[in-house]
């Protein structure tokens, strides 16, 4: 994999404090990509995937790649801007990023995996089925619908719904999942240490948990025995029946995540009228969470510029100090959400925010994991700054 020796070089000529800031600024100004990218020969790079959520304002192509990989092998989020002053440029086969016409530095780009070019037994695509995020986290979706936009009560940031709208796919099943696994694993192009399953919200958490029971039985058969590095994670709704959590825990999953997005009560409840309803579940799954995998291992999610900062951070140190790591992603509505015309806070908020919740990991020492980082890590995390301010980025 010569493309991880590119970046330990490029390592050299940025510090990680810079490559840390450099990501922050990308995941709140975007990138403009140059438009010879579409001469890249297309196993250089991975091409952008709508996931569950459609990451961008603007109209894209395959053409776009689906993150950029910085010094440090900071993974971050490719948010196209047509105004912003980065840009991503393709010249001699090297990535780079300049700002303003100048250079700031070479990138990497994860290569296309070979896995992405093969089919299901049923003949989907596996890039149908799951997706590589950042440098090593196989990505899958267990239900692509969310209840709540089903009756006009979704959070207001997020445009699931536009997406299923507009570019249509069936849920994955099982079986695919499963076969998407085995090739994966065996990938030349890139190495997974991760897996993640993610979610359109069911009303009832359950039926996300017994899909995913059942995804984990099949897949667990391909795991090779001496196979010690694979941590699987999963951002589920609360469930009914907390009882799911350790059948799921027997079956490999190492943490559990949780969605809250917004620590104020009357906002909590004014941007996410649906999501808000569940909240004696979502205490339930997130003690009983903790409980079977421990402290360290349940995580909760938080956006960014969505409240004052000491609100967020008032509710993430509630959950720091139960033994929970709250995350905080950068805000970014994407095309078709109601607040798809609002952009994220400026940079000193999200200083300010990324070092109190460096401050509150540390606190509670939430990286007693297997990751030793709060949230799995920072090679495939690539929409928060969560695990770089652990290690001090912005100190
Ligand atoms: S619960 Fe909210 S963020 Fe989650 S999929 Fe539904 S609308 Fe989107």
């Amino acid at each position: 994999m010569d493309y991880l020796y590119k970046l330990k070089e490029y390592s050299q000529k940025m510090s990680f404090k810079e490559s840390a800031h450099l990501k922050l600024d990308l995941l709140i100004n975007g990138i403009r990509p140059d438009i010879s990218l579409k001469d890249v020969p297309e196993e250089l790079y991975k091409e952008y995937r709508a996931n569950l959520f459609y990451n961008h304002r603007e109209n894209i192509t395959v053409y776009i790649p689906g993150e950029v990989i910085l010094p440090h092998y900071l993974a971050t989020d490719f948010r196209i801007n047509s105004n912003s002053p980065y840009c991503l440029h393709y010249k001699e086969g090297e990535f780079l990023i300049y700002k303003n016409d100048e250079e700031v530095t070479k990138v990497i780009i994860t290569p296309r995996p070979e896995f992405y070019g093969k089919k299901t037994s049923s003949g989907k695509r596996m890039s149908e089925v799951a997706n590589i995020l950042g440098l090593d986290l196989l990505a899958y979706v267990l239900f692509r619908e969310c209840d709540f936009w089903k009756d006009g009560k979704q959070c207001h940031f997020c445009n699931i719904g536009y997406v299923n709208r507009n570019f249509p796919k069936p849920d994955p099943t099982p079986k695919e999942m499963a076969e998407t696994f085995k090739e994966a694993i065996k990938d030349k192009r890139v190495k997974i240490e991760h897996v993640c399953f993610t979610t359109g919200t069911k009303r009832n958490g359950d039926l996300e948990a017994k899909k995913l029971i059942e995804v984990l039985e099949k897949i667990n058969e391909y795991i090779p025995e001496d196979w010690k590095k694979i941590y699987g994670a999963a951002l589920l709704s609360p469930l009914e029946n907390t009882e799911y959590i350790e059948r799921l825990a027997d079956l490999r999953l190492e943490c559990l995540g949780l969605a809250r997005e917004i620590g104020n009560e009357e906002r909590f409840k004014k941007l996410c009228p649906g999501k808000s309803q569940l909240e004696k579940r979502f205490y339930e799954s997130l003690k009983k969470g903790i409980e079977v995998f421990g402290r360290g291992h349940v995580g909760v999610a938080f956006v960014s510029s969505l409240e004052p900062l000491e609100e967020t951070i008032k509710k993430c140190e509630e959950y720091a100090s139960m033994g929970a790591v709250p995350s905080v992603s950068v805000f970014h509505p994407g095309k078709g959400s109601k607040l798809a015309n609002k952009s994220a806070w400026d940079k000193d908020y999200h200083l300010e925010l990324y070092k109190s919740l460096g401050e509150l990991y540390h606190k509670y020492d939430l990286a007693k994991n297997k990751f030793e980082r709060p949230l799995i890590c920072e090679r495939c995390f690539k929409s928060s700054l969560s695990n770089e301010a652990y290690l001090g980025a912005f100190e």
